[in-house]
């Protein structure tokens, strides 16, 4: 069982921290998600040398042999959601969607309907909307982009390392699987991204 210290920075044998400020901006809300990516990139060096200079990044780093960096506070907020937010409604149960708000905005061309929709979304409460970065903390595998639909498979390990985080991050913020999304299916995102990641 691990702990998180007074810096937001989790305590176990399994993670490795290497913390970047460059990629923290601003206090999170809170955690009520967890967003599962890939990095496009061939390792984790690639990635903490991206993160040297500030801008986007995500809370932990899975490399393809396993191993766990914290790479940003859980305290702290990453830019790794992206700026759009999908409808969660729309993609989960569209029964669920206010038509009266919904309909107008899907009369709109699309690149001013998911603007609209973005906005929309955000004056909803988690879990009616999908996580932002504001209340999510995001997981990186390394792992290379192939094609406009596919990544490179994530491995075993990464795989086997994804599921001890997520089950410590279960216990610490009180989540449950539901909570657990992949970065696709959230925002406009390549579609393979994350796809072989399994956490359950
Ligand atoms: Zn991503």
């Amino acid at each position: 069982m691990s702990s998180i210290d007074s810096e937001g920075m989790l305590i176990s044998d399994r993670v490795e921290h290497r913390r970047f400020q460059t990629i923290e901006h601003g206090n999170l809300r809170g955690v009520r998600a967890l967003v599962v990516h890939q990095t496009d990139a061939p390792t984790a060096q690639h990635t903490f040398n991206g993160y040297l200079s500030k801008g986007s990044g995500a809370h932990f780093l899975i490399e393809k042999n396993g191993a766990i960096y914290q790479t940003a506070s859980l305290k702290k907020r990453c830019y790794h959601v992206g700026r759009y937010l999908r409808s969660k409604c729309l993609a989960t149960d569209k029964a669920k969607c206010d038509t009266a708000q919904i309909q107008p905005i899907q009369a709109l061309t699309w690149t001013l309907q998911i603007r609209a929709l973005d906005r929309y979304e955000r004056t909803k409460d988690y879990p009616e909307r999908y996580p932002m970065n504001a209340d999510s903390l995001g997981i990186e595998l390394v792992g290379k982009h192939l094609d406009a639909a596919r990544y490179e498979e994530v491995t075993a390990m990464q795989n086997q390392s994804l599921r001890w985080l997520v089950a410590e991050l279960y216990d610490h913020f009180r989540l449950t699987p539901e909570d657990v999304y992949t970065h696709p299916q959230i925002s406009y995102k390549h579609p393979g991204e994350a796809s072989s990641a399994v956490w359950q």
